[in-house]
């Protein structure tokens, strides 16, 4: 095998199709790049989003992670706009299941008996009993099927099997994009591209300064056959037996949160946020290919001790292995301003926040590139350093911070300026108007006191 660069061949140069041309384009329909899409298109901009693989969804898909968390501060929900319309559509097709208010914010142990293993957990409270918060529990395709509705519904023109090959670049403006297709090479034009791969994909092409993240991967996969209420019993009534069970799972795993099971909204249906592998380039090829192996070898084994030795396991089965490596950091922009982790640990507000998430704020500035035009950076793979990344990427933050990238596009093309000189009191407003919470209000004497009561640094 060659040692990467050591040897090359000269791609020779060819004519690629113009296939669509659009105002904004976005790259990647995760939580994100899905949330980008249908606010730039409610804001009345021609909006094509383009995905590598068949379906829409990302982590919160292929990925198989199956909890939206870090919307609330305390008892008071930060995070709305598209992630609460994600979490509201979800419920009404049967796919989600989370805490009615009255259970919680309360730290008491047969509430948390009831909402512990669906992952509804406030980790970043002080305490040794944690309370319990609103964070929902999905079904992995009925987030497939409520993004293609939102989607839909938003008139975002979608081409799926499209994956993201070059940028088109016109000097330090980008111009559109190449994407490989089974039709071959495809190029779409644009005036504002939106990069929301969760790797930088787009950014890191056209130069712009990144950083490479590292942080542990992950293979999620999915029990079936498993008589939940017996193994949570078995867990109440014989903590010491669970708990030596529990940690040959987890030693077996070789890394996994303390929880390494949650339920999910199928009867019977658990899932597995595990193994933690770790010493892993989430970008590499022949990286993500050896964790396949590794991951699957410590998946079966934990799987065959568990049903041969933990109470409500009996039936089980292996239901499914995500299609997607679970990548929780990779390539991350530095872009006109590098959130830190004192920002995120302190709850820093920035006047030019457009996002929230849990009790942090999002500035503008952190979508927008060093140097380049008219492209912007929403999801895992914003401007952070990586440790703040790590307590700053969930599900729902994502989509709002997409959100508010498809609102500054269609705000820019609207004023006629670069996506670098929108008015953002202009784009936070349009925000609230689409019912999102850009964090544009700095936190009250009252909010501050309940963030001031609230732990933090956990991370999932
Ligand atoms: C194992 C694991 C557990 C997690 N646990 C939780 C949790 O419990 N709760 C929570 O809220 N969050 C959790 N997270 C975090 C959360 O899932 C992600 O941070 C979030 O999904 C990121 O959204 P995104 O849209 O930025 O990126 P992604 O979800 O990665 O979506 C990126 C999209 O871009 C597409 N794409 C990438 N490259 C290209 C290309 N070249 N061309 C075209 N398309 C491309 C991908 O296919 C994908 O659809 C977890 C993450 C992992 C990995």
């Amino acid at each position: 095998m060659n040692e990467a660069g050591k040897i090359s061949v000269i791609e020779p140069s060819r004519r690629v199709p113009v296939v669509a041309e659009t105002d904004v384009l976005v790259v990647g329909g995760g939580p994100a790049g899905v949330g980008a899409a249908v606010a730039s298109s409610r804001e009345g901009a021609r909006t094509l989003l383009t995905e590598r693989y068949p379906y829409l969804g990302g982590m919160a898909s292929g990925g198989m992670v199956l909890v939206i968390d870090d919307m609330m501060d305390g008892p008071r929900q930060t995070v709305l706009g598209i992630a609460q319309e994600f979490s509201e559509r979800l419920e009404r097709i049967g796919a989600a299941v989370y805490p009615p208010v009255e259970d919680r914010y309360r730290a008491d142990q047969e509430l948390w008996n009831k909402w512990a293993r669906w992952g509804a957990i406030d980790l970043y409270a002080h305490g040794r009993m944690k309370p319990i918060t609103y964070a929902v529990a999905f079904d992995p395709d009925g987030w497939k099927r409520v993004s293609n509705d939102l989607v839909r519904d938003a008139r975002v023109e979608l081409r799926l099997h499209s994956w993201f090959s070059r940028p088109i670049m016109e000097g330090d403006r980008i111009a559109g994009a190449i994407f490989e297709t089974p039709e071959g090479r495809q190029a779409i034009r644009a005036k504002i591209v939106i990069d929301a791969t969760g790797d930088a994909a787009v950014a890191a092409q056209t130069g712009a300064p990144i950083e490479q993240g590292r942080y542990f991967i992950t293979l999620v996969h999915r029990y079936g056959g498993v008589d939940t209420d017996r193994a949570i019993r078995f867990e109440i009534e014989h903590p010491k037996n669970a708990a030596a069970l529990n940690s040959e799972a987890k030693r077996l795993l070789g890394g996994s949160w303390d929880m390494w099971w949650l339920l999910t909204p199928l009867p019977g249906v658990i899932w597995c946020n595990c193994p933690h592998l770790r010493g892993y380039d989430s970008t590499s090829v022949e990286d993500l290919t050896r964790a396949e192996f590794d991951a699957r070898a410590k998946i079966v084994s934990t799987f065959k001790f568990a049903k041969e030795n933990i109470p409500g396991f009996e039936n089980a089965f292996l239901l499914d292995v995500a299609p997607q490596m679970g990548v929780r950091q990779g390539r991350l922009l530095q872009g006109e301003y590098v959130v830190t982790a004192e920002d995120i640990q302190e709850g820093r507000w920035f006047p030019d926040s457009v996002a929230r998430g849990r009790d942090y704020f999002t500035p503008y500035r952190a979508l927008v590139p060093k140097r380049l035009d008219q492209l912007l950076v929403a999801g895992r793979c914003y401007s952070a350093t990586p440790i703040a990344q790590r307590s700053s990427r969930e599900i729902g933050p994502c989509v709002v911070m997409g959100q508010a990238a498809g609102v500054a596009a269609a705000a820019a093309l609207d004023a006629g300026v670069t996506v670098r000189a929108v008015d953002v009191p202009t784009v936070q407003r349009r925000l609230r108007a689409q019912g999102a919470d850009p964090g544009d209000v700095p936190p009250t004497a009252a909010a501050e006191l309940v963030t001031a009561a609230m732990g933090r640094g956990a991370e999932r």
